[in-house]
């Protein structure tokens, strides 16, 4: 094992360590600049933050009902069944997982919910799920969607590598209506569309009244947040609440400094000059920036110099993952041994110790701008409601890069601690496992006005 370090080296990480910082008076002014955004949003006027109002409160804890829920959000496709106690208690008595196969996210927008159909039908078999009576399904579906009603809206957009073709422009209530009918499934009642965000904090404030920011940190990024509908200046008419959901769709926020590399991504993604905040933050990106800088790392002979094995077994699109991350930043072992085994699986042999510890460093670069934008997002949304932090505020937070990237929360935190000092302490956040899934069915529930 050698320790020796070519030259250039140090100096190059810490350029890269400038280049990925992001300073208290960059989440400072950050947060400034999501203000004027969301106020646009809430206008209607141009802006990078859509600010989609949902119709819909948060719950008030005791909405009671069984239901069946969809989650779609990127990676993985979920159906559960829900049921709510009417006492801030939602049960998940079963649970299908269904990994999205990526010719169905990139073909047509039937074969993609004939998917989905087929996932039902397996979820229904399997779970002996009566279809003699009929059952209520809220849908959530994580992209950006121009809702009309609560169980109706567009999509507008495709994110997260999806561009499943005939589905922009198109409800997806109806299309998965039809997906059901052409599979045959008759004993559902659709009733409620919502995103996983908005799912979230539903989720979330059906147990904590004090929870006022659902988020997500998984595959993408986004955040929802509960608005007066005073302040929401774009609602022509007002059906008689005073405070709803609005979805940010925040990974489309772009007053962020790029670097060469986030530029390169963008460039090479399927949705160029779009979502650059998501791009910055989420799971689906986070292994690819690392990879890029990676490559150019070897290509100034800074890293694995003289071995042509490596650059092969990092050269393709993608393959290094975000989990790939998590690994390396949890490799707490002294030689990195974690870290060595799986650059062995790569056809790596003999990984010097200092490439070992740079690639972790590597990781540790890209991952803290990820937290701290992220986290300065949040503190942007919470004083926009709350401007000198008087109340306290829980966060709840759904998807795998927040609960599986290790120090990923810690990060945040002590974002919020440079911010606000003693106040950040107001902030708590909460992992909402299955947020997103429970939360369609809370809203599906509010919608009925069930008691
Ligand atoms: P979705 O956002 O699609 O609903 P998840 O919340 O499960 O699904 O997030 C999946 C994403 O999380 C993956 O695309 C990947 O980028 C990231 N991820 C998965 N496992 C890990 C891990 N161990 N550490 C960090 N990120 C992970
Ligand atoms: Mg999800």
């Amino acid at each position: 094992m050698t320790n020796a370090k070519p030259v250039g080296c140090e100096e190059f990480f810490s350029y890269l360590e400038t280049l990925f910082s992001v300073s208290e008076n960059d989440m400072r002014a950050m947060i400034r600049d999501f203000h004027v955004e969301m106020k646009k949003g809430l206008r209607g006027d141009d802006g990078s933050l859509k600010m989609i109002p949902s119709f819909i409160d948060r719950p008030k804890g005791d909405e009671k009902g069984q239901f069946l829920a969809l989650d779609l959000g990127g990676t993985n496709f979920r159906v559960l069944a829900v049921i709510l106690d009417g006492k801030g208690r939602a049960v998940v008595p079963a649970a299908g997982k269904f990994a999205i196969p990526p010719e169905h996210m990139r073909g047509t927008g039937v074969a993609l919910f004939d998917f989905i159909a087929g996932c039902i039908d397996r979820f229904l078999i399997e779970n002996r799920i009566d279809r003699s009576r009929t059952h209520d399904l809220a849908f959530t579906f994580s992209f950006p969607v121009e809702q009309t009603a609560i169980a109706a809206g567009k999509l507008m957009v495709w994110t997260k590598g999806f561009t499943a073709t005939g589905v922009k422009g198109r409800d997806v209530i109806v299309l998965l209506h039809d997906a059901l009918k052409r599979k045959g499934i008759h004993c559902i009642n659709i009733t409620a569309l919502a995103n996983d965000a908005v799912g979230t904090l539903a989720a979330g404030s059906y147990r904590d009244p004090a929870c006022d920011l659902g988020v997500i940190l998984g595959t993408g990024t986004n955040a929802c947040y509960r608005e007066a509908v005073s302040r929401i200046e774009k609602l022509k008419t007002v059906n008689g609440t005073d405070h709803m959901i609005v979805n940010m769709e925040w990974g489309n926020f772009h007053k962020v400094r790029h670097t060469p590399y986030d530029n390169v991504l963008d460039k090479g993604s399927v949705n160029p000059g779009a979502m650059f905040l998501e791009k910055m933050v989420s799971g689906m990106y986070l292994g690819e920036i690392t990879r890029l800088v990676l490559i150019d790392l070897m290509e100034k002979g800074l890293l694995f110099p003289g071995d042509r094995a490596v650059r092969a077994s990092f050269r393709e699109k993608d393959s290094f993952k975000t989990a790939d991350m998590s690994l390396f930043e949890g490799d707490g072992t002294d030689d990195l041994g974690k870290i060595g085994a799986f650059l062995e699986g790569r056809g790596i042999f003999h990984a010097a110790f200092g490439d070992r510890f740079r690639l972790k460093h590597l990781c540790r670069i890209v991952s803290r701008r990820a937290a701290r934008l992220g986290g300065a997002a949040i503190c942007a949304v919470l004083t926009w409601g709350d401007p000198e932090l008087q109340r306290t505020h829980t966060v709840a937070i759904d998807g795998s890069l927040f609960e599986k990237y290790p120090g990923f929360k810690g990060r945040m935190k002590r974002a919020f601690t440079e911010l606000y000092r003693e106040k950040a302490e107001k902030i708590t956040l909460v992992h909402s496992k299955d947020g997103s899934g429970k939360g369609a069915a809370i809203i599906a529930a509010v919608a009925a006005g069930r008691k």
